[in-house]
């Protein structure tokens, strides 16, 4: 990383300036907590990210409430520390340097999960899975399948829009080496759950095994049924969950959980994961989606 650079700058899409970190309500474009709304609950400790989730009325107030998240004091100085820093070939932006809220449609029958955000990538943007490779990957296999505007998603603002799916990460702040700590992803967790219980989706996408597992782990607290052991993550795994407790309403239909090895570039580059490999989870995953829908 270069050296620190405490100057506004301009947004790449709309030339409005911007320190690093973007604070929230300040007009950057797609930002959950919007100009003049103002201030969203502050999340400071594992307790309070789940109180806030669980009390979040509707999706705005939950993707508000993700995107000023200070529960991980590790993960908040990371963040913030590489918006401060950069990448040499983004030192001419500013970093969003905030958790990154799920993005997409909030109907998606398809929750697409990740893993967590990339330190330039959504990070850098504000936006899941966006302005980086790996992203790059995602919202092309989306396009190809006829559920993204756009093959590419570079910044918030851009015009991308998707139809019938969400996205978003177990773990919602950038983490060192992308590898959160049990704990952190613990104290994140209920951010997802409620997700899932307000977009009530049928199927839960999850790229790679750490996805898996949150996913699972996810649906096993919301009440559907988990078999144990664990159904094994591999490229195409599937489960289907039937709902286990009374009293969830929309949560009672079948959940499909459905596996793709991750879009990293380690998969990407050497082959391991191919665009007809991704194409053909996403496929599943529209099917099944329709078919619970
Ligand atoms: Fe909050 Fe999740 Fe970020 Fe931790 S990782 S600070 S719980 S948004």
């Amino acid at each position: 990383m270069d050296a620190p650079d405490p100057a506004l700058l301009p947004h790449p899409g709309t030339g409005r300036l911007f320190p690093s970190p973007v604070p929230p309500g300040t007009g950057w474009p797609e930002d959950p907590v919007p100009a003049g709304s103002g201030p969203a609950p502050v999340a400071r400790t594992a307790a309070d990210v789940a109180a806030l989730a669980a009390s979040a009325p509707d999706l705005a107030a939950l993707d508000a409430r993700v995107s000023v998240c200070r529960a991980c004091p590790r993960l908040v100085a990371w963040r913030e520390d590489v918006a401060v820093l950069k990448r040499r070939a983004y030192a001419d932006q500013p970093y969003w340097g905030r958790p990154i809220a799920g993005w997409g449609d909030p109907d998606g029958g398809v929750l697409v999960v990740g893993l967590a955000p990339a330190a330039h990538g959504g990070n850098r943007t504000g936006r899941v899975f966006t302005g980086d490779r790996s992203g790059d990957w995602v919202f092309a296999a989306l396009h190809r399948a006829g559920l993204a505007a756009r093959a590419a998603s570079e910044r918030a603002g851009d015009g991308q829009a998707v139809k019938g799916v969400r996205i978003a990460a177990p773990v919602r702040c950038a983490p060192p080496d992308n590898a959160p700590t049990p704990g952190e992803r613990d104290t994140c967790a209920p951010w997802l759950d409620a997700e899932v219980a307000l977009v009530r989706p049928r199927v839960l996408l999850a790229l790679g095994g750490f996805a898996w597992a949150s996913a699972l782990a996810c649906a096993a607290r919301l009440g559907w049924v988990v078999p144990r052991p664990l159904p094994r993550f591999g490229h195409g795994a599937e489960v289907s969950l039937a709902p286990g407790r009374q009293g969830d309403g929309d949560l009672h239909g079948v959940l499909h959980v459905v596996a793709s090895y991750h879009v990293s570039q380690q998969n990407t580059f050497t082959g391991r994961l191919t665009e007809p490999m991704l194409d053909a989870v996403v496929a599943r995953a529209v099917d099944l989606a329709g078919a619970s829908g």
